[in-house]
């Protein structure tokens, strides 16, 4: 392909693309295809030769749309967003375009400067301390897999990294039963063990017990175990409860442990200073993410992470082969010793985007819009037959289930799943399900960039209308 052609088709995208975007609402939110399907629909082996672009995107839109599920659809209420906008996707494009692999400063310059500036606006943005460092990796999970590793390593004076394990068997690691299934992951991978993540119980909001905490923690001291990080979480993900991060930062204090913050989905309230309380006594934690691709506006992947000391964090991760020595060094950010990959892509560039695009205000209009809407949509579930509410709301996710009259505990389960079922079915809007205290929970979770007040009103509609006519004598546990 020439130049010419390249930019007739980049043309011809932009088109599509705008076009997609005025017709999303067309599509069903939740792709309808069976498991296998679009696989069926694919050469089992590569062209030997070259294919027009036309018959390429002929079949991207006759066989992988139908398999896309469109999350930037404003009647996607599914799991948290990875909501995008405009200005990101246009963002993106740049970075494609550039292609630079920014792994140190020499590699390019522009994008180590922009990404330190752009993390240093987020600090302010959030309220977060003015004297941490910011980096952007690809995921939560891999940010709080680099929390793990620092904390390790301190807690080894760096000696994990060097020798192996030997003498530092039974490191523990804390964190709530409602923790998202990262910090697992976290554990597994730094070689600590998942019978060394230890899930604390939590209060009736699904809140970290910071009495059984300090149990656990004298607990495992008292049997010769090793703590060493406890990780707390603003906005879980099933409930999105908010453990009392100052209360939880004091007994870290106490026994010298590392404490992650997980903010993956409820750290974008941020922005707003009236949730602010949830990072009281941030200052006395280590290191904190949150994911701009989920709430704000950034397309994936794009994650924050925050680090108190960030000599400790370059410590854990730093290699220095020769190929990568520069003159530089020192006097700049290489972030390719700021986590596991050594590439990087431009991912600043889209955030700075967003953030001059949206401005600081628009994007805390935006998301104080979907505050109103969750706030709408309980206050709905509240006031209606048959509807209940199963957890405080505290963001713009509201957990809720249909609980008809006269059904056992498990029937109600079943009714509820059965619901889901349908009002996926249905193409007209997506939502996802958790469970607490057993129970299966609908999360409405609103957050998508252009959702407004009708697309809530319609989702509303469509619940109660399915809700209504599911005859739940047809539908329980019993007969199906
Ligand atoms: C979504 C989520 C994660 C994982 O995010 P990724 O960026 O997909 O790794 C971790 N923790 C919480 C609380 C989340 O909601």
């Amino acid at each position: 392909m020439d130049t010419k052609e390249f930019r007739q088709w980049a043309h011809h995208f932009a088109d599509w693309m705008a076009d997609y975007y005025e017709d999303i609402e067309k599509f069903p939110v939740k792709s309808q295809v069976l498991p296998g399907e679009i696989g069926a629909k694919l050469p089992l082996f590569p062209p030997a030769e070259s294919e027009d672009m036309e018959n390429i995107f002929i079949d991207f839109r006759e066989i992988i749309l139908p398999g896309i599920t469109h999350w930037q659809s404003p009647d996607f209420f599914a799991y948290f967003p990875a909501n995008g906008s405009f200005p990101s996707i246009l963002g993106e494009m740049l970075t494609a375009a550039l292609g630079a692999q920014c792994m140190i400063w020499e590699t390019s310059p522009a994008a180590a400067e922009l990404e330190e500036r752009v993390m240093d606006w987020l600090k302010l943005m959030t309220g977060l301390p003015q004297s941490w460092s910011g980096v952007i990796q690809d995921t939560a999970s891999t940010s709080t897999l680099a929390a793990i590793l620092s904390a390790r390593e301190k807690y080894s004076g760096f000696g994990v990294n060097n020798a192996g394990f030997a003498g530092y068997e039974g490191l523990r690691v804390y964190c709530s039963t409602e923790t998202h299934s990262s910090i697992e992951k976290a554990v597994k991978i730094a070689g600590i063990g998942r019978q060394n993540l230890v899930k604390v119980q939590v209060d009736d909001q699904f809140r970290m017990d910071v009495k059984a905490l300090r149990k656990a923690i004298t607990g495992d001291l008292e049997a010769g175990l090793k703590p060493c990080c406890v990780v707390a979480t603003l906005g879980t993900t099933g409930s999105t409860s908010v453990d009392p991060l100052s209360e939880i930062a004091g007994i870290c204090r106490e026994f010298n442990l590392w404490l992650h913050v997980d903010a993956a989905y409820g750290g974008t309230a941020l922005l707003l200073p009236e949730y602010r309380w949830m990072t009281e006594g941030i200052e006395r934690a280590d290191s904190i993410v949150f994911n701009p691709h989920k709430w704000m506006f950034t397309n994936f992947d794009c994650s924050a992470y925050f680090v108190k000391d960030k000599e400790s964090l370059i410590r854990t991760f730093e290699i220095l082969p020769e190929y990568l020595k520069t003159a530089t060094r020192g006097q700049v950010n290489d972030y390719r010793d700021w986590g596991v990959p050594l590439g990087r892509r431009f991912r600043a560039l889209k955030l700075w985007f967003v953030i001059r695009s949206f401005g600081v205000d628009g994007l805390k209009s935006r998301i104080s819009e979907h505050i109103e809407m969750a706030k709408w949509f309980e206050r709905q579930v509240i006031a209606s037959d048959g509807f209940e509410l199963l957890a405080p709301r505290i963001f713009s996710v509201v957990c809720f289930r249909y609980h008809p009259l006269g059904l056992s505990a498990v029937e109600v389960n079943h009714f509820n799943q059965q619901l889901l079922q349908v009002i996926n079915k249905t193409g007209k809007l997506y939502l996802s399900h958790t469970k607490l205290n057993g129970n299966f929970v609908l999360r409405m979770s609103i957050a998508q960039t252009e959702t407004r007040q009708h697309h809530v009103e319609a989702a509303w509609e469509s619940i109660r209308t399915i809700a209504a006519n599911l005859n739940p004598k047809l539908h329980n546990g019993e007969k199906s």
